[in-house]
């Protein structure tokens, strides 16, 4: 562990970590978990925020976690800058950053994974093989590390969510999972680490996502129930405003994320695609 008067304790070694959160829960105290990739923004900080609600003890884990980027991703080019994050977390009293290499998260002679189900297979786990078994297996280990009592998830990663959520009720975790709302950029852009791969040019134009999600929301506020229809008009939207390409845009139920046909009391829209090189996702509860 390495710290300073003004930072939160850094721990690389996952096992002191875990000694730290224990320690704490001995002593009657509420553990909470913001778990990240790093490149910290403020739909990061928010989720810091709201966990500050739950317990006594706020850990950020910070970690680029190799076993969920699929061959040809962006694994080598993600933006990593530990102390700029450190600087960010500083106004919030973090009580513990865990910070661990690769190495230390899965050292030699590691050989397990936690298998996600049928709900890891659409959407994203169609276009990137592999991905939720990497998170459900990092996730796990990181609650497990910190002990959390309580876990902060981003509806930006609405399916990401989902999935965790299947996860801790299947396998009897004790956390419970928190969901904080998507943050955005004054003009609609969902944040996300990887906004910052986006030309002036790109930025513009990865506007359309919200504003088509946006549109979409507003059809279904005024009435509109048919889903097929409001999917359809959602990917031409999104082709109209000049997305690159587009993996998918469904109106899929909140719960099991199968397309629906009809809108219910539990919509939510969600779009993947390109603009220019970058991958974005994003989504909007149609219903809530
Ligand atoms: P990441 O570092 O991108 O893996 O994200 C870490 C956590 O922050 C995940 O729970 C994300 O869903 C959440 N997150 C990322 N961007 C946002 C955002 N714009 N608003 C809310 N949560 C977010």
């Amino acid at each position: 562990m390495s710290s300073s008067s003004s930072s939160a304790p850094v721990f690389h070694v996952p096992a002191e970590f875990q000694a730290q959160c224990l320690a704490w829960q001995r002593a009657g105290q509420r553990v909470g978990m913001v778990p990240t990739m790093g490149a910290l923004h403020e739909g990061h900080l928010q989720l810091v925020r709201l966990c500050r609600q739950y317990c006594d003890r706020v850990v950020v884990s910070i970690f680029v976690n190799p076993t969920q980027f699929a061959p040809g991703e962006d694994f080598d080019r993600y933006p990593r800058d530990l102390d700029a994050d450190l600087d960010l977390l500083r106004p919030y009293a973090v009580d513990g950053v865990l910070a661990p290499a690769p190495s230390a998260m899965y050292p030699a002679g590691y050989s397990s994974a936690v298998q996600p189900g049928k709900i890891a297979q659409v959407l994203e786990g169609q276009f990137r093989p592999g991905h939720f078994q990497g998170v459900t297996t990092v996730v796990a280990k990181l609650l497990g590390l910190a002990r959390a009592d309580v876990a902060i998830f981003g509806q930006k990663d609405y399916q990401q969510l989902a999935v965790i959520r299947r996860m801790v009720t299947d396998l009897n975790m004790p956390t419970e999972i928190v969901m904080a709302p998507t943050h955005r950029e004054p003009d609609g852009l969902a944040m996300s680490s990887r906004n910052r791969y986006l030309t002036p040019e790109e930025r513009e134009r990865a506007l359309v996502i919200a504003r088509a999600l946006f549109r979409c929301r507003d059809r279904v506020a005024a009435g509109e129930r048919d889903a097929r229809e409001l999917a359809v008009d959602l990917m031409q939207d999104l082709i109209d405003g000049g997305m690159d390409s587009i993996d998918y845009a469904v109106i899929a139920d909140g719960q099991t994320l199968e397309s629906l046909n009809v809108i219910g009391d539990d919509a939510v829209a969600l779009v993947a695609g390109h603009v220019g090189r970058t991958r974005l996702i994003d989504n909007l509860l149609l219903t809530k």
